[in-house]
């Protein structure tokens, strides 16, 4: 008999995830395919900001609200995903104290706490802030780590009988009297296409959305807006750092792990190259002009890469360069929309938002299936995040674990795994394992999002091969040691290329010397 599920979701990125989980906890037969790995769209390639709201609270008061209600929960529910560092909003002197003053009114009327504080206060908080500032303001902004979140929302969608299909691109739709029943996938590697049933397909692929929308014939009008940002070496700064200013070019930096992320652009891109995105020399100079002006200690850090993504915004009618188009949540009934039941979308929203995304949309899809089941996301802890673990009793090989996993490291087998292969992540065999068991990894650029893995500051350079070796051998496939080594070191040079300068090239011909042979 053909297994039919109530609901499959089409995307593995944040927004998916979540609503894997929602549907899942509310005891739908839920199956979530994704093309390539979890995160591999713009869910793994934006700041990791968990906005207070504070950016929106001057021109999007409806965004400013939701994202200081869902910060609010996520530190609760992820709280091992979210790292509660606080935020600042500096004004400089070409920039204007009436915007200041306009911009705290607006936070606290969209319940941001937003206070405005000294230059003097503003220096002591964060000592690496641009000195010539004349105004600063703090806001409960936070740093959250996509991946993990990401990860956290399908682990317990599986935890609740969801089930997870990765590596298989839904090709089209399958119909019956126009209303659409399943859909069709086909397997990496494979050449024959699966025909999956479900009494909903909800589309959460983010910007793709719009092709496959068409392809069930339904039309979504949406703005590629791709947004370029650069990963410093080093965490310069321990809070989150904005320019108050009205949303500009590189007016973000974050602080990630160990590492600083600074961003963004905003520039519209035609649809058909969205699948070939990568920051350009132009963007990384745009960015680093604008950046030393928030911190100019970031002129003289190192750049370990710089990296591009495409946010999933829907037109509102109008042109715009995608800062003026809506960022709001958008749920698409295409039954009363299009006359197209069996499909409904979820995009735009924002990772801050993902949650209450999932929500909207899994709502809508319990009214459609008759199901009376309340959301308990926003109460109910994601797994790693159920109790603070107490890092500092633990040996030093399970810290770092701790640190992005929480509580799941007991899952992680430390008897058999205690070394640790990534020095500068502190990643241990063990952890490899859980990730390969519990994520379904398959190579190491799998493993960089799930683990940290080559993230740090050496970008893999002095572990690449010890990690190349575990993750072989805890695949069970000892062959694929040089390939691996070989996919990972192409993927870094993409990452490296538009930041070639001073220590990332040294580092570049480092690391081409020492794994030359493999590329
Ligand atoms: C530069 C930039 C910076 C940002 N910074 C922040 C920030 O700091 N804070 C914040 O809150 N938000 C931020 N955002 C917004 C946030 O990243 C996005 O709103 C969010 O990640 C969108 O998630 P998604 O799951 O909807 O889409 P995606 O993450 O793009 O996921 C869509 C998934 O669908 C899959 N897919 C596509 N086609 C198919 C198919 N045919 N079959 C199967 N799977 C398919 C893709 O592989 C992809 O994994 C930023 C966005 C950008 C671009």
């Amino acid at each position: 008999m053909i297994k039919e599920y109530d609901v499959i979701i089409v995307g593995g990125g944040i927004t998916g995830a979540a609503t894997a989980r929602d549907c899942a906890m509310r005891g739908l037969r839920t199956l979530l395919v994704e093309r390539g790995d979890i995160c591999d769209g713009a869910s793994g390639r934006n700041h990791g900001l968990l906005h207070s709201g504070g950016r929106y609270a001057v021109t999007d008061r409806e965004g400013a609200e939701e994202c200081i209600r869902e910060n609010k929960i996520l530190r609760r529910i992820a709280s091992n995903c979210v790292e509660p560092c606080g935020g600042l909003f500096i004004t400089l002197p070409e920039d204007s104290l009436e915007y200041q003053e306009n911009f705290v009114k607006c936070c606290l009327a969209a319940g941001i706490e937003a206070e405005a504080i000294s230059p003097k206060e503003a220096m002591r908080l964060e000592p690496s802030v641009n000195p010539r500032l004349i105004g600063a303001v703090k806001v409960p902004d936070a740093s959250v780590d996509p991946f993990r979140l990401t990860d956290a929302n399908i682990i317990d969608a599986i935890r609740h009988g969801a089930e997870i299909l990765k590596f298989h691109t839904v090709t089209s739709f399958v119909k019956e009297n126009g209303r659409v029943v399943g859909v069709k996938v086909l397997g990496h590697g494979e050449s024959t296409e699966k025909e999956i049933r479900a009494r909903q397909v909800i589309l959460a692929a983010g910007i793709w959305t719009a092709q496959l929308a068409e392809n069930a014939g339904v039309h979504i009008e949406m703005l590629p807006s791709k947004g370029a940002l650069i990963i410093f070496g080093h965490r310069v700064a321990g809070m989150v750092i904005n320019r108050c200013r009205k949303p500009s070019n590189a007016d973000i930096l974050v602080p990630g792990d160990v590492v600083s992320v600074l961003g963004t652009t905003s520039d519209k891109v035609p649809l058909d190259t969205i699948d070939d995105m990568h920051a350009t020399p132009q963007e990384v100079d745009l960015l680093l002009r604008e950046g030393v002006q928030l911190v100019p200690s970031l002129a003289a850090t190192r750049i370990i890469r710089a990296y591009a993504g495409v946010r999933p915004l829907v037109m509102a009618g109008g042109e715009g360069d995608g800062r003026s188009v809506s960022r709001g949540i958008v749920v698409l009934d295409h039954e009363s929309r299009d006359g197209v039941p069996g499909l409904i979308t979820i995009t735009g929203g924002k990772l801050t938002t993902s949650r209450l995304m999932a929500e909207m949309v899994t709502d809508k899809v319990c009214e459609k299936l008759g199901v009376k089941v309340a959301c308990t996301t926003a109460v109910k802890p994601l797994p790693g995040s159920e109790r603070r673990h107490p890092k500092n009793e633990e040996p030093y090989f399970k810290r770092a674990a701790i640190g992005r996993h929480g509580t799941e490291v007991s899952r992680m087998d430390f008897e058999r795994g205690r070394e640790i292969i990534c020095e500068c992540e502190q990643v241990t065999r063990a952890e490899i394992a859980y990730a390969v068991k519990t994520l379904g990894v398959r190579n190491i650029s799998d493993l960089r999002r799930h683990t940290r893995i080559g993230m740090g500051t050496c970008q893999g350079s002095f572990c690449i091969r010890k990690v190349a070796k575990v993750l072989a051998e805890e695949l069970g496939q000892p062959e694929k040691e040089g390939e691996f080594i070989n996919d990972y070191l192409q993927e870094r040079w993409k990452g490296m290329t538009p930041v070639l300068w001073g220590d990332t090239l040294r580092e570049a011909e480092y690391m081409q010397k020492m794994h030359g042979n493999e590329v």
